[in-house]
């Protein structure tokens, strides 16, 4: 038997914090993980649970386990994974042995070093720093050139000594996205545009665990068959990054053209936002969302001062999360382009707010004004029920 085997150790975070339900979020970031792997065509690994770890050994994988890594560090909850060696034996022995034998293949032309062992299993004889010490020992004995350096140091090797003994180098972690286990936190319905900011805002929500449905409120002729499209690889993206999204093209035009009719122009597309929070809202109930999500930053234009946001109250009895609420614009750029939406987003198409804008939109609505505007609008919401029933569906 080999002494060592090859193996990619999964760090997550958070979790690790949340008592009773700590089993359960381990099992559907797992469940996440093994998807991921599959779907990537990975085969014939061996993964398992490990004190405060999950571990991918390559068992009889095809394909090098390294290439596995970015098909794992993606998924949320998760905060790094590291390259590494688990010993085949559990003893003081071997782990010098094999340590010893990981820094001489490892070390390359470092000229500092460090040993860090971490010992979640208190059993194992000997406290951390001394093993560490002992190692570091070793290894000056057979470099004596190299230097101990605790802060960083050009080579760290790490043990850790769980239910199995592994070792790996600082060097070979690779950050993951932090955040909670796809879909722990429940269902939300996101508000999704052909715009910068709403696939953001999606991420984010995905980020801490929200499985997205996304709605999107189109208004043909008005808005172009390419407008839909742009949306739609925008979803696709997204999911790249947050699982399966469902996606849900509403045709807007009728409400669109009821609601100008209706309402002065400097309010118009307060309305018309409104009329989307309603019908996310309605959205929600089917779907058995728990709130909804929009792209939505304070200040950013006038629909979206504070003033505008508060004239949003009562569309709807859900939650509504804004994650860019505080975001500066130039934040939001630079994460679209990490997610990969904004070279689509960029795609000129015009979205259907940007329609009948006003020349003079208002940033100071008062909510009371708006509400008695939408009391007189009989056919609102006729017109809404017709347009959910009659909505496309799109799976990502
Ligand atoms: P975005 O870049 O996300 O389009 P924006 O800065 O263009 O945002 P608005 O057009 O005021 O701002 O939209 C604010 C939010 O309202 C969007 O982030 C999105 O959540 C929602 N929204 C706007 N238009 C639509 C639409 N046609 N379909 C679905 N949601 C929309
Ligand atoms: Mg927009």
């Amino acid at each position: 038997m080999d002494k060592t085997q090859e193996v990619l150790l999964i760090k997550y975070g958070e979790i690790a914090l949340r008592g009773g339900n700590r089993r359960i979020y381990e099992n559907m970031l797992m469940d996440a993980i093994r998807k991921n792997l599959e779907n990537a065509g990975f085969e014939g690994f061996h993964f398992y649970k490990e004190q405060g770890r999950f571990v991918v050994a390559g068992g009889d994988m095809e394909k090098p386990l390294s290439g596995a890594i970015a098909h794992i560090v993606c998924v949320f909850g998760i905060t790094s994974v590291c390259r590494g060696v688990r010993l085949a034996e559990r003893s003081v022995e071997s782990l010098f042995d094999a340590a010893l034998g990981y820094a001489k293949e490892n070390i390359g032309n470092s000229a500092t070093f460090k040993v860090t062992t971490n010992r979640a299993d208190k059993n194992f004889p000997g406290k951390s720093n001394e093993i560490s010490a002992e190692l570091g020992g070793h290894i000056l004995t057979s470099f004596p050139e190299l230097k101990v350096k605790l802060e960083k140091p050009d080579f760290e090797l790490i043990v850790e000594i769980r239910n199995s003994i592994y070792i790996y180098s600082k060097a070979t972690e690779v950050e993951g996205p932090g955040g909670l286990p796809p879909g722990s936190a429940g269902k939300g319905v996101l508000l999704l545009s052909g715009g910068i900011d709403s696939p953001v805002a999606g991420y984010l929500a995905a980020k801490r665990g929200i499985d997205l449905t996304a709605i999107y409120f189109h208004s043909p002729p008005y808005t172009s068959e390419r407008a839909k499209e742009k949306v739609l690889d925008i979803a696709k993206q997204l999911s790249h990054h947050t699982g399966k999204i469902k996606v849900i093209v509403v045709n807007f035009t009728e409400i669109q053209l009821y609601l100008n009719d209706k309402t002065p122009p400097a309010k118009i597309t307060l309305m018309l936002k409104r009329a989307m929070l309603k019908m996310a809202g309605i959205t929600a109930q089917s779907e058995k969302g728990l709130a909804i999500i929009t792209g939505d930053a304070v200040g950013q234009v006038a629909s979206q001062t504070l003033h505008s946001l508060h004239a949003m109250t009562g569309a709807t009895d859900l939650p509504i999360l804004r994650p860019l609420a505080t975001y500066d614009k130039k934040d939001i750029v630079g994460l679209a382009q990490k997610i990969g939406t904004f070279d689509i987003s960029i795609r000129p198409f015009d979205d259907c707010c940007t329609l009948f804008l006003p020349k003079n939109p208002e940033t100071k609505p008062k909510l009371s004004i708006i509400q008695n505007i939408e009391r007189k609008m009989d056919d609102l919401e006729h017109l809404m029920s017709t347009a959910l029933e009659q909505a496309e569906i799109y799976q990502f």
